[in-house]
């Protein structure tokens, strides 16, 4: 577990030096390998929601959004897709987890996306943190993700999402100062 640990943080350190800089108002939540695919508001791809506007009343029309499923990325969660980028979650995407469904305004544009398996890198409203803090945050929960996502699972008694949670609240208060 100690060494799972060393490894996981060096590639976390990496991975958040990589990591595009998250637009305003929100902060880094973390990255999941999704398989993507694409959509479009036409009526071969929503059937008989094709009614131009999202599962949230959102303009479908807008090439701005990607369809998730909302108990595993919330509405407004911000995602940056590799080769295509950041997307906001407005609709509600294809059943089961991981998977993401990136919105086009054509349909040819999301016939020539195909599908493929991809890094997306979550980040959700919130307040900007500064120096260590920031760095501390986005380590751990990125950290926490890959265990998490790793077939090693959680160890019995620890419980990094915890500290992550606690971190959240943190940064919360902070952010009232
Ligand atoms: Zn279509």
């Amino acid at each position: 577990m100690k060494i799972l640990l060393a490894i996981g943080f060096v590639l976390a350190v990496a991975n958040t030096a990589l990591a595009p800089d998250a637009p305003s108002g929100y902060v880094y939540w973390k990255t999941l390998k999704v398989r993507a695919t694409a959509y479009c508001p036409c009526v071969r791809c929503c059937k008989n929601h094709a009614n131009g506007k999202t599962s949230i009343g959102k303009n479908a029309w807008k090439p701005n959004g990607c369809a998730v499923n909302p108990s595993e990325s919330p509405y407004g969660t911000m995602v940056h897709i590799p080769g295509v980028g950041f997307r906001v979650a407005d609709d509600r995407g294809p059943r089961g987890r991981n998977k993401l469904d990136v919105r086009y305004v054509y349909h040819w544009q999301a016939r020539k996306f195909g599908s493929g398996f991809k890094n997306v890198k979550l980040y959700r409203k919130g307040r900007r943190m500064e120096g260590t803090q920031k760095e501390a945050y986005e380590i751990i929960s990125a950290v926490a993700s890959m265990i998490k996502d790793s077939k090693y699972g959680w160890g019995a008694d620890f419980d990094l999402a915890a500290v992550v949670d606690d971190l959240g609240e943190l940064e919360t208060i902070k952010g009232e100062e």
